[in-house]
């Protein structure tokens, strides 16, 4: 079994992720991390993911993975995107980042509504020699990947599951919200599941 750390501090999180890498890479033991977390200073999704996993990679000398993730939403150019944890505030409050998101939609019409849950997931490996210029057949030792589940922000919250944003987001294809869906049923579609889908080709290709 070769080790894996999740660059994340959410027991949650490690048990969800266990759940979707288990099958799709089996060889490896996804273990939990209680070390250092950076200042997430990225402007990106995948930025910010790659500096989770670089501090976890560094800090333990195994491979780290690590997510993050937001909310998109089309008419807003793509916020509240990195700031979804804080879109209402720096208290980082559930209820007041969908109380500010519903009011900055409200006027408008579910065509216009159209929105983006986002993941990127990525993966650093620790203490390899830095690529050298001009050797082509050098690998990076880092790699992150995007994934969305598309659907749209609704009008008011509806379900008592899940978490943050999941009560105001219909995914495509859904008469139920995210909040309404049960954890198995949105594990199996959502962006989490799509990133952590992709990054394991890079985990089977790249893991000793
Ligand atoms: P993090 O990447 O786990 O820190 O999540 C960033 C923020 O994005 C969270 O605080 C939530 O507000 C939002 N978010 C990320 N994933 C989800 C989800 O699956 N459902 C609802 N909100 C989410």
């Amino acid at each position: 079994m070769t080790q894996v750390v999740l660059a994340s501090h959410n027991a949650h999180k490690l048990e969800e992720l266990r759940r979707i890498l288990a099958p799709l890479v089996p060889g490896i033991e996804l273990i939990g991390y209680d070390g250092p977390e950076p200042v997430e200073n990225g402007v990106t999704f995948e930025q910010n993911a790659l500096l989770k996993a670089r501090a976890a990679a560094e800090h333990t000398g195994l491979p780290a993975i690590a997510d993050d993730s937001g909310i998109s939403v089309d008419v807003l150019g793509g916020c509240p995107g990195i700031f979804s944890a804080r879109w209402g505030g720096p208290a980082r409050n559930d209820q007041a980042n969908v109380d500010l998101l519903l009011w900055q939609l409200s006027d408008l019409v579910d065509e216009h509504r159209g929105a983006a849950f986002m993941c990127a997931a990525a993966l650093a490996l620790p203490s390899l020699p830095a690529p050298v210029e001009g050797n082509e057949g050098t690998e990076s030792h880092e790699v992150a990947v995007l994934e969305a589940w598309r659907g749209s922000v609704l009008r008011a919250p509806a379900g008592e599951g899940g978490f943050g944003y999941d009560p105001i987001f219909l995914p495509e294809g859904e008469t139920r919200s995210a909040a309404q869906l049960t954890a198995e049923e949105k594990d199996a579609v959502s962006h989490r599941r799509r990133a952590f889908t992709a990054l394991s080709t890079e985990l089977l290709r790249r893991l000793p």
